[in-house]
């Protein structure tokens, strides 16, 4: 897909939305993003590989939240192969 030369955004690692911009990752195996729906995390090449595999709408809505929440909490989160499962498999809150 050819991206115009003046686009400065990337699609968002986490809910693929366009808009993202990309920040400085520093001394660390993987990348950084701060998105207008998700906020700002990083995420590292090994939960990357499994998040370029298509994890469903439903993982990314989850992962997204989580990204926001702890943005909220005034963290900036690191999303690794670890974290990315103990998100997408914990339950939705509020279904029992
Ligand atoms: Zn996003």
């Amino acid at each position: 897909m050819p991206v115009p030369a003046e686009q400065e955004t990337d699609p968002c690692a986490v809910c693929t939305s366009d808009g993202a911009t990309p920040a400085n990752a520093g001394n660390f195996e993987g990348i950084a993003q701060t998105c207008p729906r998700c906020g700002e995390f990083k995420v590292a090449g090994t939960a990357l590989a499994i998040m370029g595999q298509g994890l469903g709408a439903e993982k990314r809505a989850k992962l997204s939240g989580w990204v926001a929440n702890q943005n909220r909490a005034g963290a900036v989160p690191m999303i690794t192969s670890e974290v990315l499962q103990q998100i997408i498999t914990r339950p939705l809150p509020g279904v029992a």
